[in-house]
């Protein structure tokens, strides 16, 4: 739902029926499951602290780790290109494709291919792209874009995945799982669902076999080794990079940590994170490059990275829990923010890699609450950089009625009998802000407060004179 305003596709979003109700089932779900991984965890905010440390220390020696990772990849076997925005990484993409004469790609999970859109210049191309990651497969299959950074399917009941299946997999519900009516009675929720997922599988090792080119995304670059780690549930990555004869890897170069030591780390942060996993299913690391391509990507990272102020967003590793606090979020889902990344983080993000013009009024998705901060493995103070984005917001439109009536408000404090002659007004300003079309559609959403009966000093002299009225009594 890209080219429209923050505020209408809210409104579509909230339109949605279910839809809030299937967000915050699932996103509580996953919070709830990380909060009992970590409660017995004394070291989390240790770990936490020294994930930060890892990620921004590495950010300052970017130049130097990038450097090390590509010359100790390139020793490896890897073909390390570097992409200075998507457009040119499409076209190394579609490069190698065609020198390897590939016309069908299967695809591990990868954000970063979403965010070069990788699939519309494949399939330009004439290529047939599957995804195999079971939810970016529900998505690609509804011609949607993930709604969430780690659970891309996120927003669809099992319902809606059924129905997607028996019209694009000519799925039939075995004759034992069959109910009446359209909603999936609950003591057979988890067998559909899984009959469901084993349908998906079939329809995916048939994609698997033809499959002449496999792309990944990478969770972490190790510069003093030059290998890839990628961390998934489903053995598709693994299916992906090992299957087809050729293998190209995308990531942004902020997936780099300076070294094997530091792993562990992030081993354990991100699929607690993410799922309240303490390990993920299937951790792979490539080290032998035997032809694999790398593509290194910047798209906007270089600029974000000079940025004194936000350049720690760079640090983010994808879990997706700041999403699944975020009450925006759990609102209005990932479609609603319009871009690539969702949630907090997409918020403070996408205003950096996609232009301020295009994402200038996502850092006003916020409540401003905190959650995402707390919850983010790399301590990334993410509601800060949304409160910085505002401001610069400000600062770009000028002085603004708000600072003006703001500014007008100052003045009259402290002035107390102007002040005192303009509390006189206050029930005007009440009636009034229903009436003004400019200030209607403020106050249909708040309520001006009653005007109190007495003002503070009189409220304090009656005091004073009720306290002296009982002392003199005793
Ligand atoms: S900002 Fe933090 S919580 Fe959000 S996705 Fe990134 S690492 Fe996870």
């Amino acid at each position: 739902m890209k080219g429209k305003t923050l505020e209408h596709r809210a409104r579509r979003q909230l339109s949605q029926s279910g839809l809030a109700d299937t967000l915050y089932r699932a996103t509580q779900r996953a919070v709830d499951k990380r909060n009992a991984t970590i409660e017995d965890h004394a070291e989390w905010e240790r770990r936490r602290d020294h994930a930060r440390q890892i990620k921004l220390h590495t950010l300052c020696r970017i130049d130097e780790l990038l450097a090390q990772f590509i010359e100790r990849a390139q020793a490896n076997g890897f073909v390390v290109h570097a992409a200075l925005d998507a457009e040119e990484a499409r076209r190394i993409a579609l490069r190698i494709c065609r020198d390897h004469g590939v016309t069908r790609v299967i695809k591990g999970k990868s954000m970063v291919s979403e965010e070069i859109a990788l699939n519309p210049a494949l399939e330009a191309a004439g290529i047939e792209v599957t995804e195999s990651d079971l939810g970016e497969l529900i998505v690609q299959l509804l011609g949607q874009a993930p709604a969430h950074i780690t659970a891309p399917a996120i927003h669809l009941a099992v319902e809606e995945i059924l129905t997607l299946f028996r019209e694009r997999l000519a799925y039939e519900l075995p004759s034992e799982l069959r109910f009446e009516g359209a909603a999936i009675p609950p003591r057979q929720r988890s067998a559909i669902a899984r009959d469901l997922t084993l349908a998906a599988r079939r329809f995916l090792q048939r994609r698997f076999l033809r499959a002449q080119l496999g792309f990944s995304g990478a969770n972490f670059l190790i510069a003093d080794s030059g290998r890839l780690v990628l961390l998934e549930n489903e053995a598709n990555i693994r299916l992906s990079t090992t299957l087809p004869r050729v293998h190209v890897a995308i990531a942004g170069f902020d997936k780099l940590i300076p070294s094997h030591d530091d792993l562990a780390t992030f081993l354990h942060l991100l699929p607690t994170s993410s799922t309240g996993q303490r390990l993920t299913s299937y951790v792979s690391e490539i080290g032998d490059g035997d032809g694999r391509h790398i593509i290194l990507l910047d798209n906007g990272r270089s600029q974000l990275l000079a940025d004194a102020e936000h350049y720690d967003l760079l640090s983010c590793i994808r879990c997706g829990a700041c999403s699944n606090v975020c009450p925006i979020f759990r609102n209005i889902g990932g479609h609603g923010y319009g871009g690539v990344y969702s949630g907090p983080i997409g918020a403070a993000l996408l205003p950096h890699l996609g232009g301020i013009d295009a994402y200038g009024d996502l850092p006003f998705a916020s409540s401003l609450c905190g959650a995402c901060s707390s919850i983010c493995p790399v301590g990334i103070p993410i509601h800060e950089r949304l409160l910085e984005w505002r401001e610069r917001a400000q600062r770009a439109r000028g002085t603004s009625g708000e600072k003006l009536i703001a500014r007008a408000f100052a003045w009259l404090i402290e002035r107390p009998a102007w002040f005192a002659a303009a509390a006189t007004t206050y029930p005007l300003a009440q009636s009034f802000s229903r009436l003004l079309p400019v200030l209607r559609r403020w106050s249909s959403e708040r309520d001006l407060p009653e005007m109190p009966r007495q003002t503070f000093l009189e409220w304090i002299a009656d005091e004073g004179r009720e306290t002296q009225r009982r002392e003199e009594e005793r």
